[in-house]
């Protein structure tokens, strides 16, 4: 039995006995089994099974594609613009460090914005500035605050954010 996800949330379930679709949400499948006795059928389960083991993506997720490494990886079914992967993505108020100056800095928000669209104060795109030549134009921007800003009685919303190509910001652990 194979599962694959439609573009519509449901799944198509191949078995040698025939392919099926299934609709998660609605505990639907068109098998026969499911048609006469309305029970939970074998590719309903399966399908439930494969989702849970991060095997196909969930109802609400899409399979998308990582900025920085290219790999695979389940995004929200709307998400549109620049995607990263568990490995490349980063939460806010993740302390990382920045590749080129060595300095640290505290994540405030993961746009979905890329690097060659997304503009600075100076109306120069994030892309642009030599000193993210060597990162990719096409990864999201990554909006951080200098750790040295933040101060005792200065909230990080008070610090100027910058934005960063995602790869030129590694994890601190
Ligand atoms: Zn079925
Ligand atoms: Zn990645």
């Amino acid at each position: 039995m194979t599962v694959r996800p439609l573009r519509d949330r449901r799944y198509v379930v191949e078995t040698d006995g025939g392919t099926y679709v299934v609709t998660l949400d609605a505990g639907t499948c068109t098998c026969p089994d499911h048609a006469i006795r309305g029970s939970r059928c074998k590719h309903l389960r399966r399908v439930a099974m494969e989702v849970t083991a991060g095997s196909v993506p969930a109802p609400d997720q899409r399979v998308g594609v990582c900025a920085v490494c290219g790999a695979e990886t389940f995004v929200p079914f709307d998400a549109s613009g620049a995607q990263l992967c568990d490995r490349h993505a980063f939460e806010p108020g993740a302390v990382v460090r920045d590749r080129e100056t060595g300095k640290r800095l505290v994540v405030v928000a993961v746009t979905t914005e890329r690097a060659d669209t997304y503009r600075t104060e100076e109306g120069r795109a994030i892309a642009d500035y030599p000193t993210n030549a060597d990162y990719g134009a096409h990864e999201p921007v990554v909006e951080a605050v200098y750790a040295e800003s933040i101060r005792p009685g200065r909230s990080v919303a008070d610090c100027d954010r910058y934005g960063f190509p995602a790869s030129r910001l590694s994890r601190v652990l």
